[in-house]
């Protein structure tokens, strides 16, 4: 039976964004810890997989940009941006956590994983064309999209359900119609973009949804947003493949956000997933982490989505009537999706 994997690799904990930062490789090991202890069976650990190369950067980040990331190779500091700080190891380390995202599109392209779980940092969401910003030195879910273009999905759906919107992607694929971005995040709030009026341009309008969020929501809201949203525009759009950017930073204890959501909340928008998936692409699931600054919610959200990702059933889902507080999205929807 096919497996869900898990990518990582402890060249990971060697990005040192410096002692206070909250995106620290103790985020990484907490994870670890809490998955060895959970020892959940259908889940493989895999370790030995390529960096990305340049082919990879180059379709969603402009040579300068790569160029003055692979300059802090070596330096033990160098500050990016007021958020945004690497270490010695950091350009080899932001290669290969798109590199896990990139390999992992190829093991579900070739039917040799169940599903895949891209256990990464630096996160990648943030990360625009030209300009590391909020923690993200590449950006790696957009190359993990554009890789799955170019291998050959006419398709790509991208749902990010981090705290903060994905600005970099999004503006990936502003102008695509191949590649639909839906996000869930607090609004306002950092890095300020993902208005609902935010919907693409050019051929690629209608294929950015933003749900923008005032805060509080939790398990219940979530799952009421993925199933009246999420649900009917993956059913229209019919993706190839799903890859998500998973951010944990909507759990209750997050010092960085104001959600609500529990480890059975994670549980529900990981069931919603698998459903479509499983529904409309062969079960070709990939999540990435991106952000989660509680070590103890973040760990516990990390182990409730692995252990449902290895679930043994793919649920059935079913789509509900928009919740009161979307209203303001019912106009976007039926314009651009007829729902
Ligand atoms: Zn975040």
């Amino acid at each position: 039976m096919r497996e869900t994997l898990v990518l990582t690799n402890s060249l990971f904990l060697e990005h040192d964004p410096g002692s206070d930062h909250v995106e620290s490789p103790e985020r990484l090991r907490s994870i670890l810890k809490g998955l060895e202890a959970a020892d959940i069976s259908g889940v493989r650990r895999v370790e030995d997989f390529a960096p990305a190369g340049f082919e990879d950067l180059v379709r969603v980040h402009t040579r300068e940009h790569v160029d003055r990331i692979a300059a802090t190779a070596g330096s033990p500091f160098e500050i990016l941006d007021p958020d945004t700080r690497t270490s010695a190891r950091s350009y080899d380390a932001a290669l290969l956590a798109a590199g896990a995202v990139v390999s992992g599109v190829d093991e579900l392209l070739a039917g040799r994983a169940r599903n895949v779980f891209a256990l990464v940092r630096p996160p990648g969401h943030h990360a625009e064309a030209g300009r590391a910003m909020g923690f993200c030195l590449f950006n790696n879910v957009a190359m993990g999209a554009a890789h799955a273009r170019a291998a050959g999905c006419g398709r790509v759906m991208v749902v990010d359900f981090d705290l903060h919107h994905g600005n970099g992607t999004q503006h990936a694929f502003y102008e695509d119609d191949t590649v639909l971005y839906f996000s869930t995040h607090q609004y306002p709030h950092y890095p300020g973009t993902g208005a609902a009026g935010e919907t693409g341009r050019g051929a690629g309008e209608g294929y950015t949804v933003n749900v923008p969020l005032g805060g509080g929501q939790g398990d219940a809201a979530y799952e009421a947003i993925f199933r009246s949203v999420l649900v009917p525009v993956a059913r229209a759009f019919r993706p190839d493949i799903i890859l998500v950017s998973a951010g944990y930073d909507i759990c209750y204890q997050d010092p960085l956000g104001g959600m609500a959501v529990t480890p059975d909340g994670f549980r529900g928008i990981v069931r919603v997933l698998k459903g479509l998936a499983a529904e409309l692409c062969e079960g070709r699931l990939l999540l990435s982490l991106e952000g989660g600054y509680s070590l103890e919610g973040l760990r516990d959200g990390v182990v409730a989505t692995v252990a449902e990702l290895a679930a043994a059933d793919d649920p059935a889902v079913e789509p509900c009537p928009l919740p009161p507080e979307l209203e303001g999205l019912a106009d976007i929807l039926r314009s651009w999706w007829d729902i």
